[in-house]
């Protein structure tokens, strides 16, 4: 029997790959939600015959009931929306909105009980530990779609958890891989967009480019596999073909490689713990000829020191300087700020956020509020 999936972010980069491969492996689509995009999300529900279908934007969410109204699809609106297709009760919810948007949802989804396939770094980001939590008590599994930490749930598999000494995270290093700080102050949302590797959204390519993308992936693995940022290296491995590794207690590494397509971290997600055919280009390794490791530039790319200093002060810290992030980055998308402002930014925020150990969802929040909030002000001034 097909596996059923919910698909949250579906006009995005990351689900219009994941419909890709729902076509392909003959899926059961049961609903869809996005932001605001009406054309690709009437064009997928019809295509896949969906239950439900929510835009975020009421107002678009609107129009779509209208154009939908030759058929069955309810269709719903807002946040509230997007959390009720989250909750169709499915095999597994796909997340792939982006930013803290993916976080009520996601719990949605676990209140549906529905295992997570998990694009939405920010979920784990501001608020791993209460998801973990409420996962853990509800029996459902979390299954990384990120391709860094699909890699290391890969090579996790056949080896005891407990024997897990090291991860080994890869960055491309984005497009400013080399620059010095003087060189950065003139970089355009043009350069900054160049990404080397991987074609994504928007906001996670400028994240690529800060390095605060591999920062928030420091946190999701603390989250996902129970390691210290301690023990997680980040190596720059300029080629994006070793997705992540892990090193065991008897000091074999033990990595997964393949051509940089999300296609396939995402099947996996879908087909684990079986595995599914061939969905993107096959490896060449003699085509790869060699591959390069080199200790990232923590100093230059403040962001990425920024997000370790946070896991490790925990609490509401990786909230902060989340959510400022998500701030700065729109505000430089929006030609608003210049390129350096955006760790800057994120730093003020680290620095605003008092320690806390004990927080609420609405803490975290609450949290990403008044770091937004600091951005702007800092930014009007
Ligand atoms: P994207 O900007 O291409 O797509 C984002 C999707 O989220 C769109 O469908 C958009 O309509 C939807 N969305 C935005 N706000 C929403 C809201 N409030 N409610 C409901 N839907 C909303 O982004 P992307 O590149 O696909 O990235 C999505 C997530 O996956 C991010 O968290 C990103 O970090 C992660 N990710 C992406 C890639 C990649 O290759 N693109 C790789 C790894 C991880
Ligand atoms: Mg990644």
């Amino acid at each position: 029997m097909s596996k059923s999936i919910v698909i949250l972010g579906a006009t995005g980069s990351i689900g219009e790959q994941a419909l890709d491969v729902a076509r392909k492996g003959g899926y059961t689509v049961l609903g869809l939600a996005a932001g605001s995009n009406i054309d690709k999300l009437e064009a997928a529900a019809r295509e896949f015959s969906v239950q439900a279908v929510a835009l975020f934007d009421e107002n678009k969410a609107a129009v779509l009931k209208a154009r939908l109204a030759d058929t069955d699809i309810k269709v719903y609106g807002g946040e509230e929306g997007v959390c009720r297709v989250a909750g169709i009760k499915a095999d597994i919810t796909l997340n792939s909105i982006v930013g803290i948007a993916g976080l009520r949802p996601t719990f949605a989804a676990i209140e549906a009980g529905n295992d997570i396939a998990l694009a939405n770094k920010e979920t784990l980001v501001t608020a791993g530990d209460l998801v973990n939590k409420a996962m853990k008590e509800r029996g459902l599994k979390l299954l990384p779609v990120d391709s860094e930490h699909s890699a290391i749930f890969q090579s996790l598999q056949g080896s005891p958890e407990k024997s897990l000494t090291k991860i080994i995270l890869t960055a491309s290093g984005g497009p400013f891989y080399g620059k010095t700080a003087a060189e950065l102050e003139k970089v355009t949302v043009a350069d900054a967009l160049k990404h080397p590797n991987w074609s994504m959204g928007a906001k996670i390519t400028i994240d690529s480019a800060t390095l605060m993308n591999k920062g928030l992936e420091v946190i999701e693995a603390v989250h996902l596999f129970g390691l210290s940022a301690d023990d997680i290296e980040v190596l720059v491995h300029r080629q994006s073909i070793l997705h992540s590794a892990v090193e065991f207690s008897d000091g074999a590494v033990i990595g997964q490689l393949g051509t940089p397509d999300m296609r396939l971290p995402i099947q996996y997600a879908f087909t684990y713990p079986d595995r599914g055919e061939l969905c993107c280009e096959r490896l060449s390794l003699a085509d790869v000829g060699t591959m390069t490791f080199a200790r990232p530039d923590t100093k230059t790319f403040r962001c990425l020191q920024l997000c370790i200093d946070a896991i490790k002060a925990g609490g509401l810290k990786p909230a902060a300087v989340n959510g400022a992030n998500e701030e700065a980055v729109a505000l430089f998308l929006a030609g608003k700020i210049k390129f350096l402002d955006i760790p800057r930014l994120v730093e003020l925020a680290f620095n605003a956020q008092p320690e806390v150990k004990d927080f609420t969802l609405e803490d975290v929040f609450e949290a990403d509020r008044r770091a937004r909030a600091l951005v702007r002000a800092e930014v009007d001034n």
